[in-house]
Parts: structure tokens; C-alpha cells; sequence
């Protein structure tokens, strides 16, 4: 039995003695996992729970409910998910008229499993490489490696990570003091979106971004030095990437980035450069391509226009063009994954489902990082509402089943393929 699970005004869990979990668009389709460590249970402010009553066989919303002696008026509750995992249900609630904007978190249907004794929610396991374990980051030994680095280098760009990698807790930013894997080289203060879920610029009335954009843009030779040192000395999956979570659009910089490259290539040929985009202008992905950058990853929530352009907000570029950048990069050979900001209700409509298989079939995409989009469920909806593609839901899992069926070889995961990785998933 999967009890519903609601939250006291102090936050507190419960799982409901008599209400079952209902998942936003009704009883669930798919069975859910325990909760993944790592995981955490958040309550939705102004947001009452909606569970199915059994015996009277309809849902119900729960107003009000008696723990021990006091009578509570709860919250509803969502998981939300470490890396290495893709929501595949919301969780099922009624919004108050007087409810905030929620944070930018990727809430996931949750429930009480009273048959195993332990919380559930509605979860794919779409990475199950552990080098982003939560458990290898934020580590007691952090705050004294960025000590020493900053002070032993007047980068002013490493001022800007070491706020990353310690208060925003940015994982690719702390591996530049870990000096492993994937570095991070923010490049840009300006961005060409306005996307309605930004995670570093919010309008007044939207709620708090979960990262402040950096202030200015940084000098090549900054972005250089920091590259030069991570790609020369750092094991594992040696990369370094622009465009991260602190920053708007790297391509709008694109001669700053290209000279940075150019220098990272002539000091060492290890590693691999990549850039995070929304892939707004091809003929500057063009310019990091011919300077040395070997891998791309171009965020989408949608291969429908109407749904791409109402969430991005772009402004002098379109659909076509970030089609035209994932077409650009692959036929210039570098490695192309698509970072696929998914909704589920959205994303696995069967149009939207459609949209997608034919791009990565026809632009032959390396790899689909499939992420939860993390904003209000509520905002994203009225987004999508008039502009998805439409259709039944097929479901999260039969979405990945039909990518993978779309592209052979397509590698479906969460993190970027270091060099070895790319080689060997294309030998297969
Ligand atoms: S492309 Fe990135 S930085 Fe620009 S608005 Fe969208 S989320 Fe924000």
C-alpha cells in the first residue's frame, strides 16, 4: 500500500493512516523506487495534499488532518532527486490562492510504502555512475583546498568559483579545487533567453533564482589559466566546460571563449573542452568548433517550436537556429548531447515524444541527458498548455525507450562522456 504522505506547518513528514498516493495525473502507471539516497522529502508551501480515499474509491483533498493531540492543516509533500536520476511522475496536490511561487527544485510524486517500511517515489535511474555522488562533493577537506588555491593564484574568475563551489554548492565548480573530472569555466554575464525556470536571473515576481548571474564576464586569459591547470593536471574524466548554473548564454561570447581555447590547446592537447548552450548561434559554435572545442551540450525542454520559444524566450534567435547548432556540431565532429529539461505530462505527450525521436534520429545526436526541469509544476503548465505538441502521455520510461529506439548507439544518461567514455560507447 502506498500511503500519502503530508507535511505538518513545521514541515514534519507523515504518511496518512487511511488515504492512498495519487500522482498529478491520477493513480500512477509506474511502480516507484525507494527513495534514492541523497534524496530529500520538501514540503509545498500553500499546497494541500490530494490522495485517493479507498474506501469511498475517489481522491480527496486532505484540509485538515489530526496528529496526536493537534488538528494540522498540512502541505503537501515532493521528493526531490539527487543526480543520476529522471522524475518520471509530480506529485498530485491543490494549490491555495494565496500559495508563493515555488523555488526552482524538480518536485517528484512520493509516498509512503507500507508494505516495505521506507519512502518510494516515481523515479528513473538514467545515470548510474557514481563520480557525482553527493557523497564525493562538499567534503570536510573543501573549504581549505579553495584556500590554498586562491591563495596561491590572483585568478579573479576562481573568486567567482570558490562562491560556486561553496555556497551554491556547485559540483563541476568544486571538482576546479578537487581538480578532477569536469571543471567548470563560467564565461558569460548576458544571456540571449529569458528562460521562465532561469536558475540565475528571475523577474521581481518570479521566485528567488537558486544561483546569483556573475556580474561580469570574464577575460580570455582568465578563462585560459583556469583551463590550462585543470586539463594539465586533473585524472578521471579530464574536461573543462563552459556555460554553467551562475551564468547566462556562453555563445554570446564566442571570440573571448575561442581565444581561451586556442591558448588551452597550444599550452596541452589533454582533456576534453566542452560548452553547456542553448545553442542560440551556430556560426559562433562554429568559431569555438575551429579553435578546439570538441563536445557540446544544447539544452532544450522541447524539439516542438511553440513549446521551445514560449519556455526560452529567445530573443533574436528561434527554434531553427539551436536545430541548426546540433546539425553544425555533429557534422563538424564534435561529440553532441542534447540536455533535456523534462516535464513528465509534457515531455512523454506522444507529440512531443514524435518531436524528439525524429531530431535525434536526423541530427544523429551522441547522447540525451535526460534532466528533470526544475520550476513551480503550476508555472511550467501554463507555459505548455497552449504550446506542447499534444497527444496522450506515453510515460517517462516508454520516452527513453523510444529515443534509444530512434538513434542506435544513442547514449541516454545525466553527466557528460569524458574522452574515454565517447570512444568506447561509439566502438559499441
Ligand atoms: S539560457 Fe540559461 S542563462 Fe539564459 S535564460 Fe535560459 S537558463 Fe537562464
Amino acid at each position: 500500500m502506498l500511503k500519502l504522505l503530508f507535511a505538518d506547518e513545521r514541515g514534519q513528514v507523515y504518511e496518512h493512516p487511511e488515504l492512498l498516493a495519487l500522482v498529478r495525473d491520477g493513480l500512477p502507471v509506474d511502480v516507484p523506487v525507494p527513495l534514492p539516497q541523497h534524496a530529500t522529502l520538501a514540503a509545498l508551501p500553500g499546497r494541500r495534499p490530494v490522495g485517493f480515499d479507498p474506501a469511498s474509491g475517489s481522491a480527496v483533498e486532505l484540509s485538515e488532518v489530526r496528529v496526536g493531540k493537534k488538528v494540522v492543516k498540512p502541505m503537501a509533500v515532493a521528493a526531490v532527486l539527487p543526480p543520476g536520476w529522471t522524475r518520471s511522475e509530480l506529485p498530485a496536490y491543490r494549490k491555495l490562492s494565496i500559495a508563493p511561487v515555488l523555488p526552482q527544485w524538480a518536485y517528484t510524486a512520493a509516498a509512503w510504502d507500507e508494505t516495505r517500511g521506507l519512502h518510494v517515489a516515481w523515479a528513473l535511474h538514467t545515470d548510474k555512475r557514481t563520480h557525482w555522488d553527493p557523497s564525493t562533493h562538499s567534503t570536510p577537506d573543501l573549504p581549505g583546498l579553495v584556500r590554498d588555491r586562491l591563495a596561491g593564484d590572483d585568478n579573479p574568475l576562481l573568486r567567482q568559483l570558490s562562491r560556486c563551489a561553496l555556497e551554491y554548492r556547485c559540483f563541476t565548480a568544486q571538482n576546479t579545487f578537487y581538480v578532477r573530472d569536469e571543471g567548470a569555466i563560467p564565461a558569460s554575464s548576458g544571456c540571449n533567453a529569458r528562460c521562465v525556470g532561469c536558475i540565475s536571473e528571475q523577474p521581481p515576481e518570479g521566485p528567488p533564482s537558486s544561483h546569483e548571474r556573475i556580474g561580469k564576464s570574464p577575460d580570455a586569459e582568465f578563462m585560459a589559466r583556469i583551463g590550462i591547470d585543470h586539463l594539465r593536471a586533473a585524472p578521471g574524466r579530464t574536461m573543462v566546460s563552459f556555460g554553467q548554473g551562475c551564468e547566462g548564454e556562453p555563445l554570446t561570447r564566442a571570440r573571448e571563449i575561442a581565444s581561451a581555447i586556442r591558448a588551452m590547446r597550444a599550452a596541452t592537447r589533454r582533456g576534453s573542452i566542452n560548452i553547456n548552450t542553448n545553442g542560440s548561434l551556430p556560426s559562433s559554435l562554429a568559431l569555438l568548433i575551429d579553435a578546439g572545442l570538441d563536445a557540446c551540450r544544447i539544452s532544450l525542454n522541447s524539439a516542438h517550436k511553440p513549446l521551445y520559444e514560449a519556455y526560452y524566450q529567445p530573443i533574436n534567435y528561434g527554434w531553427e537556429e539551436v536545430r541548426e547548432s546540433i546539425r553544425l556540431a555533429r557534422r563538424r565532429g564534435a561529440y553532441t548531447a542534447l540536455n533535456l529539461l523534462t516535464f513528465p505530462g509534457v515531455t512523454d505527450q506522444e507529440g512531443e515524444a514524435e518531436k524528439l525521436c525524429e531530431l535525434v534520429a536526423r541530427e544523429r545526436v551522441d547522447q540525451v541527458q535526460a534532466r528533470s526541469l526544475a520550476i513551480d509544476p503550476d508555472q511550467y503548465l501554463a507555459v505548455a498548455a497552449r504550446t506542447s505538441a499534444g497527444g496522450p502521455r506515453i510515460g517517462m520510461r516508454e520516452l527513453l525507450r523510444r529515443l534509444r529506439g530512434a538513434r542506435k548507439g544513442l547514449v541516454i544518461g545525466n553527466f557528460a562522456r569524458g574522452l574515454g567514455e565517447r570512444a568506447r560507447s561509439a566502438g559499441a
